[in-house]
């Protein structure tokens, strides 16, 4: 059947293959449909089109240093956890020319006046939309916003997914994230077997939906995803204790867990690249070997990086035990006296991508055991 009546609210039981028309009617509504999709033996997140480019089938096993995909024949398409890349890259994308400039007997600068793209994510985790919004925090503060963030935010579609099966690097409970979604999503997937529950969002995903063809949910169907969701809340594969966490971090930088750590941490910058709350950058320049052409280009950066904290007469940061601490009391420490909101989501990716196997969780752990010891 197709409701008319469908309002913000509204939950209703949409058949697998009417995705790919909800996916169609984005793109002629001038949308670029990207989501999940599996590409050397990972997930990457990039242009799709429907169900054929979804990762069907897959689970995903992540644990320290360690993620590989398992292949299933069931007929599902987000059971997999997300793997290292993040939705940043759209929002604030790693590298983007903020101008160029030419030499045709003078100087010529040029602007960069491409128009912002307008994407539609398919398949945002809880904890992903938390990291969306934590990076509003940042790049759209009241005094400065972003201009490359915010004509990418304001055009954005968000089309979430509720996660039914944690992996064991996930801690979103503890961080108050998922794995459930509860606002700021236009439409709202949750996967069973047969049909996609969707929930309406915003007024932009009612009427994107209304087009379609669904059915009021049975009772049935509605506990099922209940109890889906209920079981994942109960299934994190890690917890951590955020007490008081940013004077726990910020009143201890002298504990002995930064050198133990700083001996396995190998600066390699992979946590913060991954992470989708991490925002540094750098403006760098690309001149052509003539010097008859160069941009300017925003790249991302990370605090792992020995340039990054270089100042005129040294390095403010000279060893990885700085850079380590200084990475995890801001994300857990002074982030919080910053943006009101601490500024990790508990996704589990600086875990799972490490070459060293840190992990964030055990580490508060260990400072915490060793300031009550
Ligand atoms: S710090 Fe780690 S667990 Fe937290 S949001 Fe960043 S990548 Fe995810
Ligand atoms: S904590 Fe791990 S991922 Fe982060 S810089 Fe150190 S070795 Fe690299």
């Amino acid at each position: 059947m197709t409701d008319k009546t469908l309002f913000i609210g509204s939950t209703v039981a949409l058949p697998k293959p009417e995705l790919d028309l909800l996916l169609a009617d984005l793109r002629k509504n001038d949308y670029q449909t990207v989501g999940p999709h599996m590409q050397d033996e990972s997930i990457v997140y990039t242009k799709i089109e429907g169900l054929k480019d979804l990762p069907r089938g897959i689970l995903s096993e992540q644990n320290p240093a360690s993620y590989r995909m398992l292949q299933t024949d069931k007929d599902r398409y987000f059971d997999f956890i997300p793997a290292n890349q993040s939705w940043k890259q759209f929002l604030f994308p790693p590298r983007h020319t903020l101008f160029s400039a030419s030499k045709e007997g003078k100087w010529q600068l040029k602007e960069n006046d491409e128009p912002a793209p307008r994407y539609a994510l398919i398949g945002v985790r809880a904890c992903e939309l938390a990291a969306i919004n934590i990076q509003d925090k940042i790049f759209l503060r009241e005094d400065f916003s972003d201009p490359i963030y915010r004509s990418r935010r304001e055009g954005l579609f968000i089309m979430a997914v509720n996660c039914l099966d944690p992996d064991a690097t996930c801690f979103c409970v503890s961080m108050g994230t998922g794995p459930r979604h509860t606002a700021g999503f236009d439409l709202c997937l949750t996967e069973l077997d047969e049909v996609f529950l969707v929930e309406v969002g915003s007024e932009l995903g009612r009427s994107m939906l209304a087009e379609r063809t669904y059915d009021l949910p049975s009772a049935f169907v509605q506990n099922a995803a209940n109890q889906a969701m209920d079981r994942a809340t109960r299934s994190m594969g890690r917890t951590m204790d955020t007490r008081d966490l940013p004077e726990l971090l910020t009143t201890h930088l002298d504990a002995d867990r930064w050198n133990v750590v700083s001996k396995r941490c190998l600066s390699c910058t992979n946590c913060t690249l991954v992470c989708p709350t991490c925002f540094c950058w750098d403006a760098v320049d690309q001149a052509d070997i003539l010097g008859k052409s160069t941009r300017r280009e925003r790249v991302w950066d990370s605090c792992f990086n020995p340039n990054y904290s270089f100042v005129v007469g040294g390095n403010t940061r000279p060893n990885i035990r700085s850079r380590y601490r200084q990475w995890l009391t801001h994300k857990l420490g002074t982030w919080k006296a910053q943006f009101d909101v601490l500024g990790c989501v508990g996704c589990g990716r600086c875990i799972t991508w490490c070459p060293a196997g840190i992990d964030i969780t055990e580490e508060v752990a260990a400072i915490r055991a060793e300031v009550n010891s």
